[in-house]
């Protein structure tokens, strides 16, 4: 009852104490809005090729050799990304002119100068406010290839984080083919160099602790920056519906999410209620069940999960959420996202959302953005 009361709240978008789970995105279309998906696209075959591909041959020995020594050595060996021009689709003004903090009134668009940092703030590794309202300090690139990883659609210039946050998908990465029959990840957005919010796409992601990974496995080839920019990710649902799609799905999808959520750096995973339902059933009654409780169904999140860390021990100004609701979160709240009631149309139209002004991120950001 209290749950469904707190998703009813929700739903009528007054911000809820810790805030929103994924910092409310109400329509359910973060595939569309991340850009990573095409729902209908001729591409899915292709990506389904990989997905058959990928698992047909893992994992090789000798790339196991390589992700073992890798893991433990930092990867200077792969390109770091550069700031790139953006894609055609997106606005191109030039770069805001930003070298003091006085240059920068306080109702200045947040996103406008935010979007277009092309470099890290070169100060203390730093994630400052929350999750949906901050900036980042000091933040490291995830390489655009690893042992067992690539990052994707690198013209965006968001694979920065907190090097926490790179250290940890490193991890992930690595464990996943090791121990899991993931063959490597591909990593959609993790945050701007100086975090902060984006031009398009997600409202989180501000602060260098929230990465995108795809459900589509990594393949065994090095794919092309075209490649990179254009594929699409693979949906788990059959198509127009809210359900798995059986033939996508596969228990290796369920063992990467679980290994992702098992860690104690994370604070949540968001995947689509659906993958939620399908992860509840997966695991064993009788087995420690606590990794369930991190993952959290929500709009969207059938071409990617999301994680979530928290923030690193002893960051002050960095805002936790409250955590989750004890338990796997597999009984009513699951059942809530199961049933029509957060898919209904709002009978209340949304009303626009004010830009988020400088003025309204923690002031630090403002040292984030001049600093040079
Ligand atoms: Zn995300």
């Amino acid at each position: 009852m209290v749950i469904a009361q707190w998703f009813r709240r929700l739903r009528m978008r007054r911000p809820l104490p810790g805030a929103a789970e994924a910092s409310s995105r109400p329509s359910g279309l973060e595939g569309r809005a991340t850009g990573y998906g095409r729902p209908g696209g001729t591409r899915v075959a292709f990506v389904s090729a990989f997905v058959a591909l990928s698992f047909g041959s893992v994992p090789l020995s000798a790339d196991l050799a390589a992700a073992q020594s890798a893991s433990a050595a930092p990867h200077q060996q792969v390109p770091s990304p550069i700031a790139r021009p953006p894609l055609a689709t997106q606005p191109v003004d030039p770069p805001a002119q930003v070298s003091s903090v006085g240059d920068v009134a306080d109702d200045a668009v947040a996103r406008q100068l935010f979007g277009r940092a092309p470099t890290p703030a070169p100060l203390e590794a730093r994630s400052i406010g929350s999750y949906a309202r901050g900036c980042l300090a000091g933040a490291v690139p995830l390489a655009v290839d690893g042992p067992a990883w690539q990052a994707m659609r690198l013209s965006r210039n968001r694979n920065w984080g907190h090097p926490a946050l790179v250290a940890y998908l490193q991890d992930l990465a690595v464990a996943g083919r090791q121990s899991e029959g993931w063959n490597g990840l591909l990593v959609g957005d993790l945050s701007q160099p100086r975090g902060g919010p984006m031009l398009t796409g997600h409202r989180s992601h501000q602060i260098g602790l929230d990465a995108d990974i795809w459900l589509t496995p990594m393949p065994d080839w090095t794919l092309s920056r075209q490649e990179r920019e254009e594929l699409s990710a693979t949906s788990m649902l059959r198509e127009g519906t809210r359900q798995i799609d059986p033939n996508r799905w596969t228990e290796q999808h369920a063992r990467i999410i679980r290994r992702a959520a098992s860690d104690d750096r994370v604070a949540r995973i968001f995947v689509h209620p659906a993958i939620k339902e399908q992860l509840c059933r997966w695991e064993q009654p009788s087995a420690d069940r606590q990794w369930l409780r991190r993952v959290r169904p929500w709009y969207g999140h059938h071409y990617h999960f999301h994680i979530r860390l928290s923030c690193p021990a002893g960051m002050d100004g960095c805002e936790n959420q409250n955590p989750p609701p004890a338990g796997d979160g597999c009984g009513e709240e699951l059942a809530w996202w199961l049933g029509p009631e957060p898919w209904a149309p709002s009978d209340t139209p949304a009303r626009p959302r004010r830009e988020t002004t400088l003025a309204d991120l923690p002031s630090a950001c403002r040292q984030v953005l001049v600093s040079n």
